[in-house]
């Protein structure tokens, strides 16, 4: 096997630098893959200053994984080598329990495996996608249609998934109007599937600055969650909310943004708690509900609709030694809308 090039966090909040590792040699069942492309999700920098807690370093981020089969094992059916391919958030549970069987493996009863800052069944800790090769088991590896392009996919194997996934769950349908909160990685790609889906869409964002671009991404309509009018004129309008944004921030205001019987849903992930108020649920019988990601069999299903639909991200392509300028511009909020690694900025010469 290569020796792995990669970029890790050695400990909590200090910057990303170079680092190798071992990847496992195929097993019967796994795929060996040569990365490309690794998109950069909020959930990395959550993840790599320990802000929800538990992380293991030192950290190999990257969940938006895409790249080309370079070896299979012997018994590996669905992929052959050159296959174009990707690895979301997870790379293993435990098959058996009810959320696993029904293809719903990041909810499995005994924890998914993280594709990072994780252990595999047997102990061993998981390194992500900011690195050059991944051994995958066959049955948590995606085929990418040979339609999309392949930086601009890799995002949907996290920002793409969990948008689509609730979108379908909680029954969004062509005439919806749905807001999305937030316009970065996950809103972006929630304003494109959202108006694939048919619904009309309208972007709550705190940027201003992004109004032209939401419109172009398929929004119908913006509105500044800086101006207050937007509380009020809005109140009762949406049937959805999809809340994507990674700060803490007031959860009542948007609630009386909903219809009576509107579904909030919460797919961002503050670190820390915002109280909830009972009334804006009561008045208007609203719901409040969350989302993680997909399953395997709802991911392919969702590049599938995004190579017939013609939909990928907006992205910025960066070389890994960007890394940390990336992230301080993530958390300003300056990212049109994802960046993405191009891996062979870490093969060097
Ligand atoms: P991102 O690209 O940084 O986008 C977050 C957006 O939230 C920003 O662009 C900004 O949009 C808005 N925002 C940021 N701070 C805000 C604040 N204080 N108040 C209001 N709005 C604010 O992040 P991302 O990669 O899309 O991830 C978003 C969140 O989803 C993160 O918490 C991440 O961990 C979580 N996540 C969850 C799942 C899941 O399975 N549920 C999966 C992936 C990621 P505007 O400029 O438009 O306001
Ligand atoms: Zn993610
Ligand atoms: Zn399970």
């Amino acid at each position: 096997m290569p020796t792995t090039r990669a970029y890790a966090a050695p400990s909590a909040k200090a910057p990303l630098a170079p680092f190798s590792l071992e990847r496992r040699e195929p097993r019967a069942q796994d795929v060996l893959i040569d990365i490309l492309y690794c998109g950069v999700c909020h959930s990395d920098i959550h993840q790599v200053r320990d802000e929800w807690g538990g992380s293991l370093f030192p950290m190999v981020p990257g969940h938006e994984i895409v790249g080309r089969v370079a070896r299979v094992g012997s018994a590996v059916t669905r992929f052959k080598v050159g296959d174009a391919v990707g690895v979301g958030c997870f790379v293993d549970s435990c098959r058996t329990c009810g959320p696993c069987r029904k293809g719903e493996e990041q909810y499995c009863a005994e924890g998914m495996v993280g594709t990072y800052n994780s252990r595999e069944r047997d102990g061993a800790p998981t390194f992500g996608g900011y690195s050059t090769h991944i051994t995958v088991e066959e049955g948590y590896v995606l085929r990418i249609p040979e339609s999309l392009p392949l930086d601009r996919a890799a995002p949907l194997l996290c920002a793409g998934i969990t948008t689509y996934s609730p979108l379908r769950h909680y029954g969004v349908k062509a005439g919806d109007k749905v807001a999305v909160v937030g316009l970065g990685g996950l809103g972006h790609m929630g304003v494109k599937l959202a108006k694939t889906m048919g619904a009309e869409v309208t972007v709550l964002s705190t940027s201003p600055s992004k109004q032209k671009d939401a419109l172009a991404l398929g929004a119908a309509h913006f509105a500044a969650t800086s101006d207050k009018n937007t509380f009020t004129s809005l109140r009762g309008h949406f049937d959805y909310i999809l809340d994507t944004v990674s700060a803490p921030h007031d959860y009542n205001a948007y609630l009386n943004l909903l219809k009576v019987d509107g579904t909030m849903i919460l797919v961002g992930a503050p670190d820390a708690p915002t109280p909830l108020a009972a009334f804006p649920l009561i008045m208007g019988r609203r719901k409040l509900g969350g989302s993680l990601i997909g399953g395997i069999r709802e991911t392919q299903e969702m590049l599938d609709f995004c190579a017939q639909h013609g939909v990928a991200s907006d992205i910025e392509v960066i070389p890994i030694q960007k890394i940390n300028e990336a992230y301080e511009r993530m958390l300003k909020g300056d990212v049109r809308y994802r960046f993405v690694i191009d891996i062979a900025s870490l093969r060097g010469p």
